[in-house]
């Protein structure tokens, strides 16, 4: 076998591309959509399924894999050197309702092809490779996003992890047993030597700028909170009332004049309004929060467009 040690690199290796395009395309069949995207929601059937296939993949390749209590996949492919850390590749299987068919799989399948290719080289390597599964982190069924790593990371608590609810009250601790996921191994307890994330950019920045190419040099989420007040929207004059929807919109009108004129910024939103009471209006909202804000403002954008500003939100205001 050969060694890769630092003195003696062989730069010239090159990944199978074929291989990876076709494992890309065989993955892209599971949770297919009609326009050549695909949904495969955190946790569903569609999401174990596309789990079990990469899991069947690795161990092929000669993968051990582990499983943590977040769900977390390890596929880790051994090493010369017993003691060292892994050097990772990582990124998520789970993806948006209408997700594309290469942001997140082409990070892991990428990371399943280098091990296929340093294996057909019989190339041992002084640290472990590892190809990562990280659980939801797209978090379109779950919020929030990156939870699973967050908690990886120290940045959340496992239970607040595992107790995170969909919108039929299910939560990933459930839907992670229910599909086989829910492991044992404790989330976070592993050292990593090194770690590198392929990803496909799904904006127009590269493609504009004529790069192939480039490196995420910053990343920031924020949940904004605007806070309003009961009322029956009967007997309330409206300069008493207090709708939290109205105020997060203005604040949203507001920010989007800001945001384009920051050079970088990319925005995205998940709104949402609590308690969203849909019979009899009678109650102001009292709580509304979003994630970023473009989505934001185009659900503001088109209520004011089609001059039908939700009746119940208006009476309320
Ligand atoms: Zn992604």
């Amino acid at each position: 076998m050969d060694a890769v040690t630092d003195s003696a690199l062989d730069t010239s290796i090159r990944v199978n591309g074929k291989r990876l395009w076709d494992s890309l395309m065989t993955m892209a069949e599971i949770g297919a959509t009609l326009k050549g995207g695909v949904c495969r929601l955190a946790l569903t059937d569609l999401d174990r399924e596309g789990r079990d296939l990469i899991v069947s993949w690795a161990k092929e390749a000669g993968c051990t894999v582990k499983v943590d209590q977040m769900g977390n996949v390890f596929m880790r492919r051994a090493r010369r050197n017993a003691d060292a850390a892994p050097v990772v590749t990582d990124s998520h299987a789970d993806s948006q309702p209408t997700g594309g068919r290469f942001d997140g799989i082409y990070g892991i399948l990428g990371g399943i092809e280098v091990i296929r290719s340093l294996n057909d080289r019989g190339i041992e390597t002084e640290h472990p490779v590892e190809v990562v599964i990280w659980t939801n982190e797209e978090g379109s069924r779950f919020a929030p996003a990156i939870v699973a790593s967050g908690v990886f990371a120290g940045e959340f608590m496992l239970d607040y992890g595992l107790s995170r609810k969909n919108v039929n009250g299910k939560t990933i601790s459930e839907e992670l047993k229910r599909i086989g996921y829910a492991g044992e191994e404790p989330c976070g307890s592993r050292k990593l030597h090194a770690m590198f994330e392929l990803h496909i950019e799904q904006g127009p920045i590269l493609e504009a700028e004529n790069m192939t190419i480039g490196v995420v040099t910053d990343a920031q989420r924020q949940c904004w909170y605007v806070t309003g007040q009961e009322a029956h929207a009967g007997p309330t004059p409206m300069p008493r009332r207090r709708d939290a929807l109205l105020g997060a919109s203005r604040v949203v009108e507001l920010l989007v004049g800001v945001l384009p004129n920051l050079p970088g910024f990319l925005h995205t939103a998940f709104p949402a309004v609590f308690p969203n009471i849909p019979a009899f209006f009678n109650t102001l909202y009292t709580y509304a929060w979003f994630v970023g804000l473009a989505l934001a403002s185009i659900v503001y954008g088109a209520w004011m467009k089609m001059g039908k500003r939700p009746t119940a939100r208006i009476a309320s205001a």
